[in-house]
């Protein structure tokens, strides 16, 4: 049986299937037939539905040195902020009033923000708003933090495993952080009941298919609700300054192939997909995503979340462009709605 057959059957495959099937990934009968499989997936699973959640970018300040991140530790040149309690709560305000129903936290790992602080956040959010979904993306923590964030009422963690590869990890990263770590994390996350989401970088420096193929079979076996995965994106004041990005032709191969390995899988058009061209997301929702991130963070502060150049900060992909975004969605046949959207068949996770 052809790979490609096996993975529109239903079926696993191995690593070496995997790798097989990323080889075909310029034949274009094989991208239609994956595309269109995608797509029929998105349509039973979830209708016209695009899920849209608002991102709170609120720190920038980092511990990590990354090396493909704008925001990285070593960058001097970034101009740091941090969001205060009232201005946090403020973006989830004005995202209330707009329709939000899920709003993402997300920032760098800023030990300023230490668990009580995060506790003190997600409970007041949780408090306020009770019909939403509070989605935490803050990097690397031990255990008992994460079960703290839980408890305190935070429904889901993003957390990139980036790559499942420990030299391409390292390719990536300084020695002082560990893939085993990342692993672990998402690991303890998927143990306290966080809907959870892993993910990677499509064409992040010195990713080869072998790594990808990596990737998509931990994808496989960890079956995360949620999966973040956008093309790599070169940051002028990284060392991968001169690297090209990521493809956009892959990374909507990447996304049909997510798509029908998880049929249930809540998969953002990421902002990087929408750097990279005109349309991008609205390609990456006929390909298989199925949730847009709006940024609700102030405006003040947009150009200082620069994770990689040319990142849009003003158009559509902001909250205050839902119309707009309404209409391009709809362009392509689909409807943003405002329900929380929680990740289907959650009865086999433990909920508090
Ligand atoms: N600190 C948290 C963490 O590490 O999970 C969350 C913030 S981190 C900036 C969010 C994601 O941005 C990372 O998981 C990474 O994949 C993505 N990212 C960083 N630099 C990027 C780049 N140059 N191009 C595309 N995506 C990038």
């Amino acid at each position: 049986m052809e790979v490609i057959d096996k993975l529109l059957a239903g079926q696993r495959l191995s690593e070496r299937e995997f790798l097989l099937l990323l080889e075909q990934r310029k034949q274009p009968e094989v991208c239609r037939r994956l595309r269109e499989e995608a797509e029929r997936l998105c349509l039973k699973n979830f209708g016209t539905k695009v899920y849209i959640r608002g991102l709170i970018e609120f720190t920038n300040y980092c511990k990590n040195n990354c090396y493909y991140c704008g925001i990285r530790r070593g960058n001097g040149g970034v101009k740091r902020y941090r969001l205060t309690k009232e201005e946090i709560l403020d973006c989830c305000r004005e995202g209330h009033r707009l329709g939000f129903r899920t709003f993402v936290l997300q920032g760098g790992e800023d030990p300023w923000f230490s668990d009580e602080r995060m506790v003190d956040i997600i409970e007041t959010i949780k408090g306020r708003y009770p019909d939403c979904a509070l989605t935490l993306s803050v990097g690397e923590k031990e255990k008992e933090s994460y079960r703290k964030f839980r408890e305190a009422g935070a429904d889901r963690y993003l957390l990139r495993h980036e790559t499942a590869d420990v030299d391409h990890y390292g390719v990536l990263h300084p020695r002082e952080m560990s893939l085993a770590h990342r692993m672990q994390c998402l690991k303890d996350l998927k143990e306290l009941g966080f809907q959870v989401g892993a993910g990677f970088m499509v064409q992040s420096p010195g990713q080869e298919l072998k790594n990808l193929a990596k990737d998509l079979f931990f994808l496989q076996e960890f079956r995360p609700e949620m999966v973040g995965m956008g093309p790599f994106i070169p940051h002028h004041e990284t060392k991968f300054a001169a690297e090209p990005a990521g493809s956009m032709e892959l990374t909507l191969f990447l996304l049909s192939v997510i798509r029908i390995m998880l049929p249930e899988v809540l998969l953002p058009a990421t902002t990087a997909l929408g750097t990279l061209g005109e349309g991008g997301r609205e390609r990456g929702l006929l390909a298989g995503a199925n949730v847009i991130m709006p940024n609700l963070s102030p405006e003040k502060n947009r150009k200082d979340y620069s994770l990689y150049d040319n990142k849009i900060a003003t158009g559509e992909e902001a909250a205050e462009g839902l119309e707009a975004l309404k209409k391009s969605v709809s362009a392509v046949g689909r409807s943003i709605v405002f329900e929380r959207g929680d990740a289907p068949g959650l009865g086999n996770l433990k909920r508090p």
